[in-house]
């Protein structure tokens, strides 16, 4: 008997659009699209016609993984499991994503945060693979982390919030002193270096810094004391630091050389001391990173349900 690989259903559910997906892996993607965010039930049946035009012309699916914004309660014993919870997203408040497409199809699914998604795709297809403990820190519109530990995303008591690591507040007085702008925190990561933190700071978009802008500098610093609360706390053996802030030149060979110099020779591993270029990296998947990630889950799903 022929086995044919199995075929998974990825979903990245993002604020603005809905990437989803069917193949048995990123590099065997039968058919994806993308769907705006708009009233939750348009958008969850705009997924489930879309799956359905996928098994009648590739057959069946086997498994649905689910990378999301959030909050989103990954407790499989809660009641609300699968849902969206407190996000700031108007009309996405409570919303339950995987219902809808467990009551339609009956198939083993996982749902996870968009940011422990992303690490995984990173770590089956991309800049982490096989590296473990592996995370990934996006810092964009917001700032949040993921990690691989032991081959799974990492969850506890909700799931981790790294963007929002306590920090110094940066000594950097400018014209202004550096303020946080987080409405939850008086001086966290994401109120110092979310792309519109650092536009209300210095008055221009993050991608109109020009170079040697003192925005950079202290970007890196805050992302560096960031970074080393991560790097004493789950030992990762690999951080990748994407989202669009990052693509700021010279931010990341700066966030290199802070994090040596915050962690200051007590982390003695050589891949700290002398290939922190290959520790601290950017993402190999780019903008395939969420859909990549929800595939990986959906195979995960596949050969551990419950
Ligand atoms: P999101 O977090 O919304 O998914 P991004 O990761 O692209 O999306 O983050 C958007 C933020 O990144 C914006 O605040 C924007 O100013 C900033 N940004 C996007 N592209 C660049 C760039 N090339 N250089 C610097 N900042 C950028
Ligand atoms: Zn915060």
């Amino acid at each position: 008997m022929s086995q044919t690989p199995p075929l998974v259903a990825g979903i990245e559910a993002g604020g603005t659009k809905f990437v989803v997906a069917v193949g048995t892996g990123l590099n065997d993607i039968r058919e994806r699209t993308r769907i705006p965010t708009t009233k939750p039930q348009e958008t969850m049946d705009a997924v489930v016609r879309f799956f359905n035009d996928c098994r009648r012309k590739h057959g069946p699916i086997s498994a649905y993984g689910i990378g999301t914004f959030g909050p989103v309660d990954l407790d499989r014993r809660s009641r609300t499991y699968g849902y969206i919870t407190t996000t700031p997203k108007r009309g996405w408040q409570h919303v339950d994503l995987i219902t809808a497409l467990y009551a339609h199809a009956k198939l083993p699914a996982a749902i996870d945060t968009d940011v422990n998604a992303a690490a995984l795709g990173e770590f089956y297809w991309g800049a982490g693979v096989g590296i473990d403990p592996l995370v990934y820190i996006t810092i964009g519109t917001g700032v949040g982390g993921g990690a691989i530990v032991n081959g799974a995303p990492l969850h506890g008591l909700v799931h981790p919030e790294m963007g929002h690591i306590h920090i110094p507040v940066p000594p950097f007085p400018d014209a202004f002193a550096p303020a946080c702008r987080c409405p939850f925190h008086k001086s966290c990561l994401e109120g110092y270096i979310s792309g519109p933190a650092i536009a209300a700071r210095w008055g221009m978009k993050a991608e109109k810094l020009p170079p040697d802008h003192p925005a950079i500098e202290e970007a890196a610093w805050c992302l560096a004391h960031g970074l080393s609360n991560i790097i004493l706390t789950l030992s990762p053996r690999r951080i990748i630091l994407g989202g669009g802030v990052m693509k700021i030149p010279g931010l990341l060979e700066r966030t290199r050389s802070q994090v040596v110099s915050v962690l200051n020779g007590y982390v003695a591993a050589p891949a700290i001391l002398q290939h922190i270029d290959q520790y601290l990296v950017a993402p190999a998947l780019g903008d395939n990173a969420g859909i990549a990630g929800a595939l990986a889950l959906g195979l995960r799903a596949l050969h551990q349900p419950g």
